[in-house]
């Protein structure tokens, strides 16, 4: 096809740097996953009004020994390709379930559900078998999926939804807004919560669009019987546009803290609420 030997000579070691590093990866994150190199660091949900912890999501963390700290979006999807993400959302599961019950029992966590986790036949038993070995109650455990897993195969993901909520935990619908988001997958599935992405607070102000936007999901989920979280507060000015103008519950965002170790998620919980015994009154003035 006109591509002389020359031409070839050019490509093959560009493909086969890449191909070499993608093994590498893949070797990597196998290794990884034996001898201990994911950490789950935890950032916190507030209720809009009290400013209280209401809950933590789990963010997946690798510690590569050469390359340091990788973020999640670089790793998961060669996970998800490998197929690997079944172990590894297994161990998140677990170590996510394990760490909240050190937690007061009014704090929940959250963790990311893949959609190659999701689509396996016995994924609510895994989340059943980590309830069950961490000894954490169910309705302190939310799942979070995206709109991508409801649009393959809707049957089977209603089906699937059904068995998770008959365990009692919670299901979140995750970044809402950013996808394919027909409104009509808020009342075609079972869910309890919609997280709203954070393009949504990125720009927004009291003439947006985006506060429009914000506003009618929120109204129309919280009609639907769900809680309404949003994700990527950053600034006082995003909150209290958010707390003023829409009926959301939750906020979540660098404002109120990054994800943070699980020691130091445990700190800021434990500080961040009145001491047991405090007199009423200065219960009050605690954040
Ligand atoms: P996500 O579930 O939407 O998680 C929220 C992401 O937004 C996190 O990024 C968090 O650090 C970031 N974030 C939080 N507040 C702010 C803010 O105020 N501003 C900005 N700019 N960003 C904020 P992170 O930790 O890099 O995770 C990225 C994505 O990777 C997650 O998005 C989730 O889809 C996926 N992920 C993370 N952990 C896991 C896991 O254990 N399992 C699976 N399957 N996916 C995971
Ligand atoms: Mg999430
Ligand atoms: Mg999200
Ligand atoms: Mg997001």
């Amino acid at each position: 096809k006109g591509t002389g030997p020359q031409r070839w000579r050019f490509f093959e070691p560009a493909m086969d740097i890449a191909v070499q590093a993608r093994r590498a990866l893949e070797l990597d994150l196998r290794e990884a996953l034996e001898k201990d190199g994911f950490e789950l660091y935890y950032q916190p949900l507030l209720n809009i009004r009290s400013m209280k912890i209401v809950g933590c999501e789990a963010l997946l963390r690798w510690n590569h020994p050469q390359r340091g700290m990788i973020p999640p979006a670089e790793f998961i999807p060669v996970a998800e390709e490998m197929g690997l993400i079944v172990e590894i959302g297994d161990w998140v599961l677990n170590r996510a379930c394990a760490e909240c019950r050190k937690w007061p029992e009014d704090v929940r966590v959250s963790v990311n559900l893949s959609s190659v986790q999701f689509k396996r036949s016995d994924v609510a038993s895994t989340v059943a078998a980590a309830l069950r070995s961490s000894g954490l109650a169910p309705q302190r455990l939310e799942l979070e999926i995206t709109e991508s897993v409801l649009l393959q195969d809707m049957d089977q993901a209603r089906r699937t939804l059904q068995q998770l909520r008959d365990i009692g935990v919670r299901i979140a619908l995750d970044d809402f807004g950013t996808g394919y988001s027909g409104l009509s997958y808020l009342h075609a599935f079972p869910l309890d919560t919609v997280k709203i992405d954070r393009s949504f607070v990125n720009e927004i102000d009291t003439q947006s669009r985006s506060l429009i936007l914000l506003r009618g999901v929120a109204e129309l989920s919280k009609a639907l019987g769900m809680k309404v979280t949003v994700e990527g507060i950053e600034t006082a000015e995003q909150l209290d546009i958010v707390a003023a103008e829409t009926a959301v519950d939750e906020v979540q965002g660098f404002l109120f803290s990054v994800p943070l170790p699980a020691r130091a998620i445990r700190e800021l919980i434990v500080s961040a609420r009145p001491a047991a015994g405090a007199p009423a009154a200065m219960q009050g003035t605690t954040r």
